[in-house]
């Protein structure tokens, strides 16, 4: 596991996992890719349920233009929440 400072993004609702997995939900992505079962959300100081794959981007690097999934919490994964945080998790990328 790794520390990473992040940032929610907003504009990935409806979007779905690359094929050939596009009929899963984004946690469940995140799980395969990472090989990880999500429980917690990744927030650090959250202790919530993980409930969603959030889409994140990295914003203690300048040069990783990635979008990431990592399990977030209901409350945690709010597009109107453009605070940075940091996730103690494996990144999975998105795309
Ligand atoms: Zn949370």
């Amino acid at each position: 596991m790794a520390k990473y400072k992040v940032k929610n993004m907003s504009g990935t609702a409806g979007q779905v996992p690359p094929y050939p997995y596009q009929n899963l939900s984004w946690l469940e992505y995140w799980e395969k890719m990472t090989g990880h079962k999500a429980s917690t959300c990744s927030v650090c100081g959250c202790s919530n349920k993980a409930e969603h794959g959030g889409h994140v981007k990295r914003v203690d690097t300048y040069f990783d233009p990635t979008t990431y999934i990592v399990p977030l919490c209901a409350d945690c994964n709010n597009p109107n929440n453009t605070k940075e945080f940091y996730v103690d998790c494996d990144l999975c990328r998105a795309y």
